[in-house]
């Protein structure tokens, strides 16, 4: 008996569109295709997809959603695993934010507290490696433990410095992981501010200047080549910023992974005027030239993957921003709306396509993550993550979001593409942005060299 078929779908493929079905059996896809030797008849529940597009659960490699140290209470990983479900994102990528994740105890601890409380999949990162000395910090035992990425960064307030960054590249590289960096040169952020007065939102992006970006990456691309350390680049801001990286790319010494973020493609530091505070984020927003270039990485392939750095916050603690920008943390949630953004203003702007959609937040996410083809991708053997996306036209509004923390940049937006039914594990898990999956319903993945212990 199968357990769930999706029937009448559009499947995304690398070719493009096609039409199929697919059945779920014990978690994972059984059948995929046209025509299936399962019917309807035979399955226990049948979704109806109506010609709906099909595509894999998205892998989001790249969020901040626990840290009981900073967060308020209802701000944790069930509530923000919650809001992925919601958005079709059914596996996340979890960092550390201000409590550490610097010893495999440290990840141990965490991994259990988001155990309980994952509605989704889930992987873990290192960090932030503000020191690093190799005798004292236990990079074999992280990756043992299926955690192979550590985070380190350039800018305040978990700045390393360049022979920390150095050390850690080269233990790190040695030992079969990868290092992802913040990249914004500190020194340059804090002349940009001695130069401003006043708290005005629209201060802001003048604080953190695109050269601060390009000197960063620059820096720790030479690092990497230096180190043989495996190099992914968090959140580039801008195509000035994505051509630099690609520079390391196109060396092939060591493997280098250039992220971008949906805030970095829907806004310019020019929609500061009207949103202020509400687009406070690190690295800030750039040129409205440097997001057309930055579309263009993304559609050419310059950036490898699209990532949220989801950073929850209630609406509240934002509206301080007003009076003054340096007051609110920055970080903006987003782990609920990637997926629909990318539709509505990438694919049905004529920007990207669905093969490329695919490629950026399921294959290629899931690929960097050491979770591919198990995520990713819709074939036979593989998780039974899958998402519905139905064209519809609608105003983005915040409370139709599952994310409680009552605002979205997004806000008044009207988009073309909603998320209509998740299914992860083989179960539905969300419809319409409600939500069904539970506390614990999501699993830790070990990841990388270390997996196969598990
Ligand atoms: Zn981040």
């Amino acid at each position: 008996m199968t357990d769930c078929l999706v029937e009448n779908a559009r499947l995304v493929t690398n070719a493009g569109l096609r039409p199929g079905s697919i059945a779920i059996e014990n978690g994972a896809i059984a059948e995929i295709g046209p025509a299936l030797s399962v019917s309807s008849a035979d399955a226990e529940t049948v979704v109806q997809a109506d010609g709906m597009v099909a595509l894999p659960g998205a892998v989001d490699v790249h969020t901040h959603m626990h840290d009981p140290e900073l967060f308020p209470d209802d701000i944790d990983f069930a509530t923000q695993t919650e809001s992925a479900a919601a958005g079709g994102v059914t596996t996340v990528v979890e960092l550390p934010t201000q409590s550490p994740v610097t010893t495999p105890a440290d990840l141990g601890a965490k991994r259990d507290v988001c155990e309980d409380l994952a509605h989704v999949d889930f992987g873990l990162v290192a960090g932030n490696f503000e020191d690093f000395e190799e005798s004292e910090v236990d990079v074999d035992g992280f990756i043992d433990a299926g955690v192979p990425d550590f985070k380190t960064f350039t800018a305040d307030p978990y700045r390393a410095d360049d022979g920390t960054i150095l050390d850690l590249m080269s233990a790190v590289g040695d030992a079969g992981g990868t290092v992802r960096v913040h990249c914004e040169t500190q020194a340059i952020l804090d002349r940009a501010r001695d130069d401003l007065e006043g708290t005005d939102p629209e201060l802001y992006p003048r604080s953190r200047p695109l050269e601060a970006e390009l000197e960063a990456i620059g820096r720790v691309g030479w690092f990497a080549e230096r180190t043989g350390c495996p190099l992914h680049v968090v959140h580039v801001t801008s195509g000035s910023g994505a051509a630099i990286g690609d520079r390391f790319k196109s060396r092939a010494r060591v493997p280098v992974t250039l992220e971008t973020c949906p805030q970095y493609l829907a806004f310019s530091r020019e929609d500061v005027s009207s949103l202020g505070p509400f687009l406070k984020v690190n690295p800030s927003l750039k040129s409205p030239t440097e997001v057309d270039r930055l579309w263009q990485a993304v559609r050419d392939g310059t950036i490898d993957l699209v990532a949220t750095d989801h950073f929850p916050t209630h609406r509240a603690d934002r509206e301080r921003g007003w009076d003054d920008i340096w007051e609110p943390y920055a970080g903006l949630p987003g782990v609920e709306t990637m997926l629909e953004f990318l539709v509505s203003e990438g694919i049905h702007e004529g920007r990207i396509s669905w093969p490329r959609l695919l490629e950026l937040v399921c294959a290629r996410p899931a690929r960097e993550a050491g979770l591919y083809p198990r995520k990713g991708s819709l074939a036979v053997g593989t998780d039974a993550d899958i998402v519905l996306v139905r064209d519809r036209t609608y105003e983005v509004s915040a409370d139709e979001l599952a994310y409680n923390g009552d605002w979205t940049p997004y806000e008044g937006r009207t988009w073309s593409a909603r998320v209509d039914t998740v299914i992860a594990g083989g179960e539905l898990v969300a419809r319409d942005h409600d939500v069904v999956a539970e506390s614990g319903d999501g699993s830790f993945l070990p990841r990388g060299p270390g997996a196969a212990a598990e």
